[in-house]
């Protein structure tokens, strides 16, 4: 049995019927067995009135009747005369008138004269018997004679003197017995002690002597034990001296045990259907009052599994019960609000109330559908971060809403959706017939971003990227399709294109790149050579000396890959892997030139840079200290940064080389001519040195164009105060042409491929003996 709730309930109810039904049987036995002892004794009192009058009345019966006789003038004179035949006739007729059972004749000393039952011979002890009835004249004693026992009275004969005596008596038998019995409704016993006599309706017949202790001990076999059968009352009968004669008055018990037990039995049935009912009924009590709990229980744990509905419950319940359902119907309530206000908030972006990206990616797994076709485009605006920088966060955000509300009634609109999947990043994906119209329908959405917006006040003009994506043709699975269409949105915002649509391959491409990025990476942490620098010199035209070299880095894989520098730069400036990148430059090109100082070689070296590692706020610090830990002049470095580069972070960037101009690093201008920077610009940028693209060197001997280019270009240099030199020199005619036109230094494979440190080393000593 389990110790639930509705078991403790039914045992406590069954108990309780239990020791009611045991109260109440004590409670009957006790009253009962009180009722039972009153009524007996009542019984007995009764009794023993009925039987003393019955003996008084037989006492006044013998009494007359021996008046009578002893009355009678003929009796008295026959008895004076002892004529005996009158005597015995007279008794005989009179015994027979009042039926007495005992009338004799005696003599003055006792001795018998005459009786009524002539043949019965009474012994001697009559006249013993005489001497003591004599002091009791006018009474009726009780005495044994004969064996029998007799209710007797003396009375003399006078004529005018006592002349005899006559004793009148009635026979106390069986009949007597039972006639006594019938009156007083009990058993009735005469016992003659010193006779040892008994005369009982207890038994059946007489018995020579049966102790009375039989009748007081005599016990019955009954459900609570061995019980006595009688209860006894004893009255002394008044007998004479010797020979006292008793009655006992024998209420017969088993009657009322009988009852008794009748109505134990009755009491038990009783209890049992009481029991049975209370089990019945408290079970159905403690089901009524379980059934409430488990359904609460299962409430709870419905609850736990998230569902919150509460109308399965049974209207039938106690006041208590409803409330604690109505307080687990709000709790239900609560808990599904609550959940509902985490689960919007896990769901959607808070700023803008856009789904966020986790949660557009479920959406659109579960919404697309094979046989329609979508298209998803990614939003991203350019320089968010310049405003919040610049105008404070809170114009950022007001900025995000006010693209996402065009967003939203854009893709509203044509029944779409859209969600905010990153910083300054959105998506919308609306459905698309396939036709080039939805180009059209881009192109619209664009316009409608771009045009000015009015924050705070505040005339705002917001650049985007955007990224699109076709669906099916381009991805099935949603992931696929938010990366593709954030990697066209990346390729775009590379490409400098404000549209961009997505080109199968494009995320093979974006996946490799990763990969090579994390190599990259890989790469610099290890600094296990695979990276290495190498050195190509630039020959100062006047001097006929080297006396500069461009540092060029160069990539090859423990496999043997050689990764192109044009590659692996532009997968780091996109990464932002630059910086460390840069740094790692500086560190080796550095320490290189410490090297070839301890050589005894004064070589000024070139650093390729790009715009990211200029506007980085430690760039100019971690130069300046690496200069100073391999105590190299500053005067010995140039950085090179492309004429795009410059112009890209303008106003930091420029700042920047002019603090590194100020301690004495040399700047050039990389690429020079193949961007549009005009003269006045030229003029303002913090150069020292402007470096001619090698588009214009390559064939210089055979373009005349590009010998006009470079000439001018030269001419205008020196003008502005800059030193100039040609790359790209591969033959001894364009050689030629640069001395010509003044150019301050070459480079190029005519003199040499860019080399290894040591190999560098060893060509310039042969250079330096060929050229003493
Ligand atoms: P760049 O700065 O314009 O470097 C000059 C490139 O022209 C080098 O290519 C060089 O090998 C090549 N070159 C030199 N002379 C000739 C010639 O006579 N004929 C031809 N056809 N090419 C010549 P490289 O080494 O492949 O570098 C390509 C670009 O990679 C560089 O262009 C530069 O933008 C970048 N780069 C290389 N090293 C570094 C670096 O350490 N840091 C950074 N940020 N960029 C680097
Ligand atoms: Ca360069
Ligand atoms: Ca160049």
């Amino acid at each position: 049995m389990t110790n639930s709730l509705k078991n403790r309930i039914i045992i406590l109810c069954v108990g309780l019927v239990l020791l009611t039904t045991m109260v109440s049987l004590f409670s009957f036995w006790w009253s009962t067995s009180e009722f039972n002892e009153k009524k007996v004794t009542q019984d007995i009192n009764v009794a023993e009135n009925v039987y003393k009058q019955y003996l008084s009345a037989k006492q006044s019966l013998l009494l007359t009747a021996a008046k009578v006789l002893t009355s009678d003038f003929g009796f008295k004179q026959a008895v004076a005369t002892r004529d005996a035949d009158t005597i015995s006739s007279v008794l005989y007729n009179h015994s027979q008138r009042i039926n007495a059972d005992l009338m004799l004749l005696l003599d003055l000393s006792g001795k018998l004269i005459s009786s009524n039952t002539p043949q019965q011979n009474f012994s001697n002890d009559l006249v013993q018997l005489m001497s003591e009835l004599l002091n009791n004249s006018e009474q009726s004693n009780f005495v044994v004679l004969n064996n029998e026992l007799y209710q007797v009275i003396l009375l003399p004969v006078k004529a005018p003197r006592t002349v005899a005596y006559s004793l009148v008596g009635f026979k106390i038998d069986e009949s007597v017995v039972l006639e006594l019995k019938n009156l007083t409704g009990l058993d009735v016993s005469f016992i003659a002690k010193g006779d040892d006599l008994v005369r009982s309706s207890l038994l059946e017949r007489p018995v020579p002597f049966i102790p009375t202790e039989y009748f007081h001990k005599k016990t019955t076999s009954r459900i609570f034990g061995e019980q006595l059968v009688y209860r006894n009352r004893d009255l002394s009968l008044p007998s004479l001296n010797q020979h006292s004669v008793n009655v006992m008055l024998s209420a017969d018990l088993t009657q009322s045990y009988s009852e008794f037990e009748r109505l134990f039995f009755t009491l038990m049935f009783l209890a049992a259907i009481t029991i049975v009912i209370g089990i019945f009924t408290s079970s159905l009590l403690a089901k009524n009052l379980t059934m409430p709990l488990s359904q609460l229980a299962s409430l709870a744990r419905q609850f736990a599994r998230g569902n919150y509905s509460v109308d399965a419950m049974s209207k039938k319940q106690s006041s208590e019960i409803s409330t604690l359902i109505d307080a687990f119907k709000n709790m239900g309530n609560d808990i599904q609000e609550r959940e509902q206000q985490i689960s919007f908030a896990a769901k959607h972006d808070t700023l803008t109330g856009f789904y966020n990206r986790s949660a557009m990616l479920e959406v659109l797994n579960e919404q697309l559908n094979k046989d329609r076709e979508y298209t998803l485009v990614a939003i991203d605006i350019r320089g968010l971060r310049h405003i919040n920088d610049k105008l404070g966060p809170r114009i950022g955000d007001d900025c995000l809403k006010a693209v996402a509300g065009r967003i939203a009634e854009f893709s509203d609109e044509f029944g779409g959706l859209h969600a905010r999947i990153g910083g300054d990043e959105f998506l919308t994906v609306f459905p698309s017939d396939g036709s080039q119209n939805f180009k059209n329908d881009i192109v619209g959405l664009m316009a409608q971003l771009q045009a000015c917006y009015t924050i705070q006040k505040l005339k705002i003009n917001l650049r985007f990227s955007t990224g699109v994506v076709q669906y099916p043709a381009q991805g099935l699975k949603a992931d696929d399709l938010i990366r593709r269409v954030l990697i066209a949105v990346d390729n775009g915002e590379n490409a400098h294109e404000s549209i961009h649509y997505y080109q199968a391959g494009e995320d093979e491409e974006h996946l490799e790149r990763l990969v090579m990025i994390d190599e990259l990476k890989q790469a610099i942490a290890d600094d296990d050579g695979q990276l290495f620098m190498t050195y190509q010199p630039k020959l100062n035209i006047a001097s006929q000396k080297i006396d500069k070299v461009e540092s060029l880095i160069r990539w090859q894989q423990k496999d043997g890959r050689w990764i192109s520098p044009e590659l692996f730069i532009d997968l780091a400036e996109q990464s932002g892997l630059i910086v460390e990148l840069t740094e790692w430059v500086i560190k080796t090109v550095i320490k290189q030139v410490e090297q070839w100082q301890k050589n005894g070689i004064y070589m000024q070296a070139a650093i390729n840079v790009s715009a990211q590692d200029i506007a980085y706020p430690g760039f100019h610090s971690n130069l300046v200290s690496t200069l100073k830990n391999y105590s190299v002049a500053p005067a010995l470095i140039t950085i090179e940064l492309t004429e795009r580069d410059m112009i890209e972070n303008e106003e930091k960037g420029i700042q920047a080389l002019e603090n590194l101009k100020a301690i004495g690093v040399k700047i050039s201008l990389d690429d020079y001519g193949v961007g549009q920077t005009s003269l006045g610009r030229l003029k303002m940028l913090p150069i020292d040195e402007l470096k001619l693209d090698k588009c214009f060197i390559l064939k210089l001997d055979e373009s005349e164009k590009d010998q006009f280019i470079v000439e001018s270009t030269i001419t205008l240099g020196h003008q502005l105060g800059f030193s100039v030199v040609a790359e790209g020199v591969e033959t001894a005619g364009s050689l030629e042409l640069l001395k010509s036109m003044k150019c301050d230094h070459v480079q190029g494979y005519y003199l040499s491929r860019p080399l290894k440190a040591d190999v560098f080393e060893q060509w310039l000593k042969e250079y330096n003996n060929e050229h003493a």
